[in-house]
């Protein structure tokens, strides 16, 4: 198993300038949600370039694809991200989380084609829309998780974290429109607001429900016979935010009925899920990091954000350990940008990247491991 390791490590070595030059491209040239044509081109040329086999636009998704290796199962997934934020550019590195996924994806395959290669095959699943849109929620309705049996992704952050906290977000939306010429939507709007306001005060600290009026109205001579809201859920878990929108439901409904005005709720389809880390992945992603002389990274913390891969962690086994750049500069700041495309954030990139790959060999080598994996995920879902 050692040697195997030591194969993967060897070829992401190997690779260094050609993986830091495909992630530099990717920071220069910023693309937002959807719209990361670019990065989608030169990470599924260089991966092509590799020997694996490329699925451009994957399940119909522009600029989602997939990229493997080998056959057969365990199929082991390695995630990119690529999308930047707007205006600020790669302000949360996701330059570094695509040069990992492909680097992970290189060293695996390395290690498929030795003589002593283990059963499976390796995925690079390129998944856009992080920031927002959530392309992994797509990409879990196209069934692209359906064959996969463990996924990873590493995402640089101010702190090394095994096992970050992300909480569960709701997004709604909330149209009030008026029956008669008499009622008022903005009415409803104003009081739907004030319920929930009211309501803020009687629910659980790790919750928060906070929202906005997008229209109220065209004039002030005219009644205002729409109105329509825009709020934010968020619960430590799924179960926890689900209960807090049915109460706020309930003053949406409220509002409703007492101006007399009709409530239409699109449904909360694309919300991102906790991040259900599962622990036996995230022990063995330890082992492996340390290994490669990583010390300072602690087990947990509270992060105040969600991230699509909490709906791929609860489709199956998933990590997504956080690692130190720079000097405590905080991610979504253009501070963090000017750190993310420097050498020594490529340098720890692929460290940390060469351990998901030795993690992966841990589950395609190890007797039994992936059944405990899996035990692991089922007994956490229930
Ligand atoms: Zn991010």
């Amino acid at each position: 198993m050692a040697q195997l390791k030591a194969i993967a490590s060897a070829k992401i070595d190997s690779f260094k300038q050609d993986l830091i030059a495909v992630s530099s491209d990717i920071w220069k040239k910023p693309e937002v949600a959807y719209e990361e044509h670019e990065a989608h081109q030169n990470l599924t040329n260089f991966l092509e370039k590799k020997g694996f086999t490329v699925e451009r636009s994957y399940t119909g998704i522009e600029t989602a694809f997939r990229a493997t290796f080998g056959s057969g199962r365990p199929n082991v997934c390695v995630i990119c991200e690529y999308d930047a934020l707007p205006e600020i550019g790669h302000a949360c590195g996701h330059n570094l989380i695509a040069e990992a996924g492909v680097a992970a994806g290189l060293g695996l395959k390395a290690v498929l084609e030795s003589s002593d290669a283990p059963k499976g095959m390796v995925t690079v699943l390129g998944t856009p829309a992080e920031e927002s849109g959530g392309g992994k929620i797509d990409l879990l309705g196209n069934g692209a998780f359906d064959e996969i049996d463990i996924s990873m992704m590493i995402h640089p952050a101010p702190y090394s974290i095994l096992k970050p906290i992300f909480v569960k977000r709701m997004h709604l939306k909330i149209k009030f429109a008026s029956k008669t010429s008499q009622d008022n939507a903005l009415d409803a709007a104003i009081l739907a607001y004030t319920s929930i306001s009211h309501m803020r005060q009687q629910i659980k600290t790790t919750c928060s429900i906070h929202g906005i009026i997008v229209d109220g109205g065209c004039h002030p001579n005219l009644v205002p016979d729409k109105s329509v809201m825009e709020y934010e859920i968020r619960g430590l878990t799924t179960s926890d935010a689900h209960a807090l929108y049915k109460r706020a439901r309930t003053c949406f409904e409220a509002a409703a009925n007492a101006t007399g005005c009709q409530v239409i709720m699109d449904n909360p389809c694309k919300s991102y899920d906790d991040l259900n880390c599962n622990s036996i992945l995230a022990d063995l992603y330890l082992r492996n990091v340390r290994d490669l002389g990583v010390v300072d990274i602690q087990e947990t913390k509270f992060e105040n954000g969600s991230t699509d891969m909490g709906n791929v962690s609860y489709a199956v086994p998933s990590i997504h350990p956080m690692y130190k750049i720079g000097n405590g500069e905080m991610y979504h700041t253009r501070d963090f940008k000017s750190v993310t495309n420097i050498p020594e954030a490529h340098s720890t990139t692929l460290q940390w990247a060469k351990a998901m790959a030795h993690t992966c060999v841990d589950v395609m080598t190890g007797e039994g491991i992936l059944d405990k994996i899996k035990q692991m995920h089922t007994y956490h879902n229930n």
